[in-house]
């Protein structure tokens, strides 16, 4: 059996969820099951909306849940913590099922103090030997990119918003 891949994208640069959903539609692409779970945010999307839709139509080969209330400021509360870690417990129960699992946003999480670095780890590292884990957002923890095997800091040389230029859906959500 083929050893799994942990891919990290962090930094503080456009481009960490949607190269994830890159990955997405690369495994489907293969056959592979794959299940994809955001964490923080709750907005509606361009992608939250595909990703829903998706799981409904190929259920037997991708799932989607999210597990979060939005923003979540300096001082989170209980709720912002116990959504979190429902997500990272529904990430264990998938995890035997699926080829690839995305874990949108964790790296947020981890870094508001809503999952404790340590538990995340020891999931990376106790996983089934053949799952490709992808964790993105920015501030992802050293323990987590010492672990992993790929890591993309993406990069802000410049971003639209800065410019003026309100989010735009199709591009930016
Ligand atoms: P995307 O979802 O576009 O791949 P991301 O996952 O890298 O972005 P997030 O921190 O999750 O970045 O933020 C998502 C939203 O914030 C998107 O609307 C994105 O355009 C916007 N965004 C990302 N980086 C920046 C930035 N450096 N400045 C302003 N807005 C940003
Ligand atoms: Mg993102």
């Amino acid at each position: 059996m083929v050893k799994g891949l942990t891919l990290v994208n962090t930094g503080p640069g456009k481009g960490k969820t949607t190269a994830a959903l890159g990955l997405v539609a690369r495994a489907l692409g293969h056959g592979q099951k794959v299940a994809f779970i955001q964490f923080i945010k709750c907005q509606e999307t361009g992608e939250s909306q595909f990703l829903a839709d998706l799981a409904k139509d190929r259920a037997e080969n991708f799932f989607f849940c999210r597990h979060g209330q939005g923003f979540v400021g300096r001082n989170p509360s209980q709720a912002d913590r116990e959504l979190a870690e429902e997500g990272l417990r529904q990430a264990e129960a998938l995890a035997a099922d699926y080829d690839l699992l995305v874990l949108d946003e964790i790296n947020v999480a981890l870094s508001l103090g809503l999952l404790d670095p340590a538990a995340v780890a020891s999931f990376i590292q106790n996983r089934p030997l053949a799952l490709n884990l992808v964790l993105t957002g920015r501030g992802c923890p050293a323990n987590i990119i010492d672990l992993a095997d790929t890591v993309t800091e993406m990069t802000d040389v410049k971003h639209a918003f800065r410019a003026g230029i309100p989010a735009r859906p199709g591009v930016d959500y």
